[in-house]
């Protein structure tokens, strides 16, 4: 029996130093690299090349008007009471024809915590967090937003937010 052990240990020896002789190890290695070498990259070259982004993604966020213009946000404050950050700052005052509008509406990215509670507790879908994620700034101050600024956002990318809040429109 012990004769059949140390020849068996003995085969286990020579083929692994016929292994590490022929190079087996590094000739699976290279052939890896080389299927590899031809197969779809997986590597996007950003900022130029982004991958697919979801319709929920949570991003910057944007106040949206009424295609006549008017403002959608009647600062009813849900956003504001929902918001788990307390980033939301509110304002707001009746306008001489009687309808109720902000005067302030702030939001501190900084504090933000990209939740989506206001997006879905505003009731006229003033409030949206859009796709854009690109707007790191040095410093504390640029990073609050007011109302100003949100519209702006909103203006700009109006038809992008349409799209994305028709296209989850059905699972809300
Ligand atoms: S995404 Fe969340 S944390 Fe940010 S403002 Fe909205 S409710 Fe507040
Ligand atoms: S953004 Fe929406 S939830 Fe917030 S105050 Fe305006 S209407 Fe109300």
């Amino acid at each position: 029996m012990e004769i059949w052990y140390g020849v068996g240990n003995k085969m286990k020896n020579l083929l692994r130093h016929l292994k590490q002789f022929l190079l087996l190890d590094m000739l699976q290695g290279f052939g890896i690299t080389l299927a590899n070498l031809f197969r779809k990259k997986y590597t996007l070259m950003y900022p130029y090349e982004t991958t697919p982004i979801s319709p929920r993604f949570r991003g910057e966020h944007a106040l949206r008007r009424y295609p006549n213009g008017e403002e959608r946000c009647i600062a009813c404050k849900l956003c504001e009471a929902v918001c788990p950050a307390q980033a939301i700052t509110i304002e707001a005052e009746p306008r001489s024809d009687g309808s109720r509008r902000t005067t302030r509406y702030d939001i501190d990215m900084v504090k933000c915590i990209y939740c989506g509670l206001c997006e879905e507790a505003c009731p006229v879908d003033a409030i949206v967090e859009g796709p854009n994620m690109e707007f790191a700034a040095e410093d504390r101050k640029t990073l609050v937003y007011t109302k100003a600024k949100l519209l702006a956002n909103g203006e700009r990318l109006e038809p992008t937010l349409a799209e994305r809040l028709k296209k989850d429109g059905g699972y809300r």
